[in-house]
């Protein structure tokens, strides 16, 4: 027997009758491409998370593309990001010429450790992608004083991170840009979608203009009654802005992110207070600097103390009826990044160990109380069965 008889899985979005309606409302208008409800959005999003400027695209992977390209980064320049992260963070450095160049962890928030930042900068080094891991965002004032020292463009990757604060602050308005996603699986979703938002606003004016071509005015300028029929293309653009279709979404979901917010922060106290009582795991923290999103409860086995391994205890949980996920296979450890850059196991010691004993559990706002004691149920029984 198993501990619940459904299948719970790893993640559902939230999409309710407002949602759908506004979507409706969206393909009912005439307007479907970037237009008045994407502008909204681009405000509201702005003023949630207190930036001056906000430009909404199709992913949080164009805005952080676009955001190097915006800042004049390219051939010969390198970027400092971290192993534990989405292959995106690094593939977007790729992508404008310039070279990732990895740093290992915090081994407790798996965040981008500061202090081992100094040894990997030199010459070229142009900018920082922290990651904001699961929602606990990064220690940005060490960060921030490197970069301000070096000189250096310091692109969040918020992708995680709608709703974290660091230091009372919101995620958003402290960089020198953030890119956020909307990605079916994200706090907030647009299908898929993302946002950078910036205070800048000759780079925001710089992004606006490559999401679209590189053209002087979008179509919506261009067709609305008041608009000119006349553009200019001042540069090679990208193709990258958001939809009113996507756009009608994140408004409805922005309008209700603090009832999602306080679901997962209500699951995550009660894992947290749970599994503190299970010395063979390690439950997630908030640090005091932290406001936690919660986009992802990650826990840590204490493997020493169990007789199985990280993938045994993932098709263990399977057959408890519980979905899983592993955030994220340490970068340097895929077939490209390794083949290409020469790295080689034991490059990134933080990352490596704690790839082996990270199990990424069920925590989203349509899970119900019982679902969340059934992940408990879950744990604790495997563990039962497989303590040394
Ligand atoms: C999801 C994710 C991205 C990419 O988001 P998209 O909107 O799918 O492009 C980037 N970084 C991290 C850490 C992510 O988890």
């Amino acid at each position: 027997m198993s501990a619940r008889q459904e299948f719970l899985p790893y993640n559902i979005p939230l999409i309710e009758e407002d949602d759908i309606a506004e979507v409706v409302d969206t393909l009912r208008s005439g307007w479907i491409a970037k237009g008045p409800k994407t502008l909204e959005f681009e405000k509201q999003f702005a003023e949630y998370v207190g930036a001056k400027y906000a430009v909404a695209l199709n992913s949080c992977t164009a805005a952080l593309h676009l955001a190097l390209v915006a800042a004049g980064i390219g051939e010969g320049d390198e970027v400092i990001t971290t192993p534990m992260t989405f292959a995106s963070s690094a593939n977007v450095i790729i992508h404008t010429g310039a070279k990732p160049v990895l740093v290992d962890i915090d081994p407790i928030t798996m965040n981008i450790d500061p202090k081992k930042i100094g040894e990997k900068l030199s010459p070229r080094t142009k900018g920082i992608i922290p990651v904001h891991i699961a929602g606990h965002p990064c220690d940005l004032d060490e960060i921030m004083t490197i970069a301000r020292e070096h000189n250096l463009f310091v692109l969040e990757d918020g992708a995680h991170a709608v709703y974290t604060q660091y230091k009372g602050k919101m995620i958003g308005s402290l960089g020198d840009a953030t890119a956020f996603s909307f990605y079916a699986t994200k706090n907030l979703v647009t299908g898929e979608g993302g946002m950078v938002t910036t205070n800048n606003e000759d780079l925001y004016n710089k992004i606006r203009i490559l999401s679209t071509h590189g053209m002087s005015r979008n179509a919506w300028n261009r067709y609305a009654q008041a608009g000119s029929w006349y553009y200019e293309v001042l540069e090679p653009g990208y193709k990258d802005n958001m939809s009113d279709i996507m756009a009608g979404l994140g408004l409805t979901q922005l309008a209700k992110l603090e009832r999602m917010q306080g679901v997962r922060r209500d699951l995550a106290e009660y894992f947290n207070a749970e599994f503190a009582k299970i010395p063979e795991l390690e439950e997630p923290v908030e640090l005091d600097y932290a406001r936690h999103a919660w986009h992802l409860y990650i826990i840590k086995l204490n493997l020493d103390k169990l007789s199985i391994d990280r993938g045994a205890f993932v098709e263990e949980l399977k057959a408890e009826n519980i979905g899983t996920s592993v955030h994220f296979i340490p970068l340097h450890m895929h077939p490209y990044y390794r083949d290409t850059f020469g790295y080689k196991a034991g490059d990134f010691p933080v990352a490596e160990d704690v790839f082996e004993r990270i199990i990424s559990l069920p925590l989203y706002p349509k899970m119900s109380m019982q679902d969340a004691q059934d992940v408990v149920d879950a744990v604790r029984r495997v563990i039962e069965r497989f303590r040394k």
